[in-house]
C-alpha cells in the first residue's frame, strides 16, 4: 500500500481518462492520496474528487504564486472547508520567488494568514518552496508552526535544513526528482532522513519520475519514488511503502 500525499488531480490534464488514471494507481497499489486545491477552481474540484471517491482526501489552501489573488473572503471560505471531514490539511501555502507574479511581502503576508488559519481549525500544513527556503524557515519559526506541524512538500533542499524542519514538527516529502540521477541532493535527503519522518508524493501532472521524466505524472508513478527510497535506504519497497504509509496518516490523522 502506497500513500501519494500530494496530487493535482483536479487538474485539467486529466478532463479526458482521470477514471482510468485513478484505476492505474490502484493496480500500482496507491490505497490513499490527497488532492491539493490551491485557488478557488482547484479548491472547488479537490472537494468534488474528495466527495466523490473514499480514498481521496482533499487539501485546501492558497499558492504563492496566486498570493496577490487571494482575499479575505477566500480566506474565510478555506476556513469553513476546514471543517469537512475530507479535509486533512491546508495548503499548499509557502513562498515562490522564482515567479515575480506576486510581490515577496505579498506571498509572506498570505502565507502567515495562512498559518494562523492552520492554528485555528488545528489542521497540518503543506509547505510549497521554490528559491525561499531561508524565508519559509524564519516564518514557520515566528508564527509557531510547530504547533499544527505539516508536510515540506517535494523537498529539494539539503539535509542540514531537511532536519531544522522535523525539529519543527514537519515532515519531508520526497517526490519524482529522487529517481533523477543527477539528483545529488534529494538522493542525500532520502540517505539521511529517517523512514519515520519521510512521506512520498507525486505533484502529478508535474516532475515525473525517471523514465517518465518530462511526460504527464500520476500517482501510480508514485511506487518509483518509493522504490528509489527503498534502495537508497536497502529496505524492501514494503518497509518503505509501509512506513510513509502510516506516517501519513498519523499526521492527516486517517485511521
Ligand atoms: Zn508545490
Ligand atoms: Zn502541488
Amino acid at each position: 500500500m502506497l500513500f501519494d500525499t500530494h496530487v493535482h488531480l483536479n487538474a485539467e490534464q486529466y478532463n479526458e481518462d482521470l477514471e482510468e488514471v485513478i484505476e492505474r494507481a490502484q493496480s500500482e497499489g496507491v490505497t490513499n492520496m490527497v488532492v491539493v486545491g490551491f485557488d478557488r477552481s482547484t479548491i472547488q474540484r479537490a472537494m468534488e474528487l474528495a466527495e466523490s471517491y473514499e480514498f481521496i482526501y482533499a487539501c485546501v489552501g492558497w499558492h504563492p504564486v496566486d498570493a496577490i489573488d487571494m482575499t479575505e473572503k477566500d480566506l474565510e471560505w478555506i476556513e469553513d472547508l476546514a471543517s469537512h471531514p475530507k479535509v486533512v490539511a491546508l495548503g499548499e501555502m509557502g513562498l515562490d520567488y522564482h515567479w515575480d507574479k506576486s510581490p515577496k511581502e505579498i506571498q509572506q503576508e498570505v502565507f502567515r494568514k495562512q498559518i494562523r488559519l492552520a492554528k485555528k481549525v488545528k489542521l497540518p500544513i503543506v509547505i510549497h518552496n521554490r528559491e525561499a527556503t531561508a524565508d519559509i524557515v524564519e516564518i514557520l519559526k515566528e508564527e509557531g508552526a510547530e504547533e499544527v506541524g505539516g508536510i515540506m512538500h517535494c523537498f529539494s533542499g539539503s539535509p542540514e535544513v531537511a532536519k531544522e524542519c522535523i525539529k519543527m514538527n514537519f515532515y519531508i516529502s520526497l517526490g519524482g526528482p529522487v529517481t533523477f540521477k543527477n539528483a545529488k541532493k534529494p538522493k542525500e535527503v532520502a540517505a539521511e532522513v529517517p523512514i519515520d519522518k519521510l512521506l512520498i508524493e507525486t505533484d502529478c501532472p508535474y516532475l515525473a519520475p525517471h523514465p517518465y521524466r518530462g511526460k504527464r505524472n500520476e500517482p501510480g508513478y508514485v511506487r518509483l519514488v518509493a522504490e528509489e527510497i527503498a534502495e537508497i535506504k536497502g529496505l524492501t519497497l514494503e518497509e518503505v511503502a509501509s512506513a510513509t504509509t502510516q506516517n501519513a496518516k498519523k499526521l492527516f490523522a486517517i485511521k
